[in-house]
């Protein structure tokens, strides 16, 4: 086990912690964790490396071509990657891939795109001046993902910020470690020179001292609202840059003219693919008059015959929450749901047989006659609950659909293409989907309105995240102006 990297080598710190299978509840692997002085170290080796190395004077078409490596080397390396993220999470194999899939495109995607945007001419208004706005890399850049897509959300901000000319410190979850392990040493292989890519590893604390470290530039976070909050009090000492990616409550509104088994079929993919571990997961229903009753009655049976079990299992179709804690959480919003009065339509419960004992699995669940005063329809359950509110008109709709403080995701099903139109332009949501659920692209941008968080990911603007602009003037024909007489 040499789990930290800092500066090139690989090294196995103080503190070591058990990485479990959900599915199981065993110990898959012990990892190292990072304390003070390993922070200082990885800060200091980014700092280095951003300040004198020559990383930052690369080309970046040579950037490109770390990352173009990287992506070669995922590709080779893609069903282990899957298996592995499969293990740690407890998502399906076939997520898995998808997964790994998703971030070898995120490595395409900032290998073209970096050197495509070199700045800009501007017109001074003058024969005798140039001007042009260039882009320089931040300097170093503390990247802390969560533990439900580990290398994905990684990916999201390691690319990007390599791909302009920073040096990163990583921190996964201390959770889902694993991939982000083996993630560093892919692109070490690909190339990428000692101190521009980092590695720590340990819990909440850890991430903590990073964002606390003068030495850190730009803080790129994705996670839950709470620590959003606290990382950007920290960031404030200093001044220093923060994204933040933060959590959903996310509206999926129906119209009684949607195609009904489209709909049906994707609001159940959009509620429990990985167990409702998704920030934008559809876990808020919102349905219309005419087909409501019949909606619910169908999504509850198709909900029952939902496979839950061990992501390496072939038949599984969704896999256990990732950790007995964050289980506990969840029940808890279900009895929460229960005690102010929704109505369970399916799950709510743990399912039985001896496969089950020792994974944190629980039943898809779905609760109707729900409201929006409810616990469960206002905060972020993050797990296999959907709830189902009503409505009759379209402004109820909208009303209800942008009714949450967060503001990540939405979607709106109809076969009325003005009103497709007219509910996605009134929706306060980074993305909407109109007829369709959870797909994104890695060239077009990804974030959250209200507190869903700040910045964008993803897209050009996921590469000037981690640009800062520089305003080069140069006047060609200097002559004196005598501005002071003397
Ligand atoms: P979390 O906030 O508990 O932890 C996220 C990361 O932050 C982990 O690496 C953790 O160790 C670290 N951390 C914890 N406390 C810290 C502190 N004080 N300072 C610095 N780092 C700290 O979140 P989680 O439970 O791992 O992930 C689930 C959350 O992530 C959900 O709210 C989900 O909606 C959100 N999420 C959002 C997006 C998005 O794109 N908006 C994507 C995925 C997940």
């Amino acid at each position: 086990m040499k789990d930290l990297h800092i500066d090139g080598i690989w090294s196995d710190a103080g503190n070591h912690s058990d990485v479990l299978n959900p599915a199981t509840g065993q110990v898959i692997e012990q990892v190292a964790e990072a304390g003070r002085e390993e922070v200082d170290a990885a800060v200091g080796a980014a700092r280095r490396a951003f300040d004198a190395g020559p990383w930052r004077r690369t080309t970046a078409l040579e950037r490109g071509e770390l990352l173009r490596r990287t992506a070669a080397l995922l590709v080779r390396d893609r069903e282990e990657l899957a298996r592995t993220e499969s293990l740690d999470t407890g998502k399906t194999l076939g997520e898995g891939r998808i997964d790994i899939d998703d971030v070898t495109n995120v490595f395409r995607y900032y290998a073209d795109l970096a050197g495509k945007d070199a700045g800009r001419l501007v017109d001074a208004g003058s024969a005798t001046v140039v001007s042009r706005i260039v882009h320089e890399p931040v300097g170093v850049c503390a990247l802390i993902a969560p533990w439900n897509y580990p290398l994905l959300q990684m990916s999201w901000k390691v690319a990007p910020a390599l791909a302009a000319g920073n040096t990163v410190v990583l921190k996964p979850s201390e959770v889902t470690p694993l991939t982000t392990i083996k993630l560093v040493a892919l692109l070490e292989e690909a190339g990428a020179p000692p101190g521009v890519v980092n590695l720590l590893l340990g819990p909440g604390h850890v991430g903590a001292a990073m964002v606390e470290h003068p030495g850190v530039d730009l803080v790129s976070f994705t996670g839950g609202y709470a620590t959003g909050e606290k990382i950007m009090t920290a960031a404030a000492k200093g001044v220093r840059r923060v994204a933040l990616e933060l959590g959903g409550k996310n509206p999926n509104v129906v119209f009684a003219d949607a195609d009904y088994d489209t709909a049906l079929d994707y609001a159940l993919m959009a509620a429990f693919v990985h167990s409702g571990q998704v920030c934008s997961a559809g876990a808020r229903l919102i349905v219309q008059d005419g087909i409501h009753d019949r909606f619910v009655a169908d999504l509850a049976a198709r909900a029952d015959r939902i496979r839950v079990g061990d992501g390496l299992d072939p038949a599984t179709e969704t896999g256990p929450l990732v950790s007995a804690q964050h289980r506990a959480k969840v029940e808890g919003y279900i009895e929460s749901a229960l005690a102010e009065g929704a109505t369970l339509r399916a799950g709510g419960k743990r399912p039985e047989g001896p496969e089950y004992e020792n994974g944190f699995f629980l039943r898809p669940t779905v609760f109707s006659g729900c409201t929006r005063d409810m616990a469960i329809v206002r905060e972020e359950v993050f797990g296999p609950v959907v709830t189902v509110e009503r409505f009759t008109e379209e402004a109820d709709a909208i009303a209800l659909a942008n009714d949450t403080e967060y503001g990540l995701a939405g979607a709106v099903w109809t076969s009325d293409a003005s009103r497709a139109q007219r509910v996605a332009g009134a929706l306060r949501h980074g993305t909407v989907w109109i007829n369709d659920y959870h797909p994104y692209l890695p060239q077009a941008e990804w974030g959250g309105f209200g507190k869903s968080g700040i910045g964008r990911e993803l897209g050009p603007s996921g590469l000037a995240e981690y640009q800062e602009s520089k305003h080069v003037y140069q006047n060609i024909d200097p002559v004196p102006q005598h501005w002071f007489k003397g």
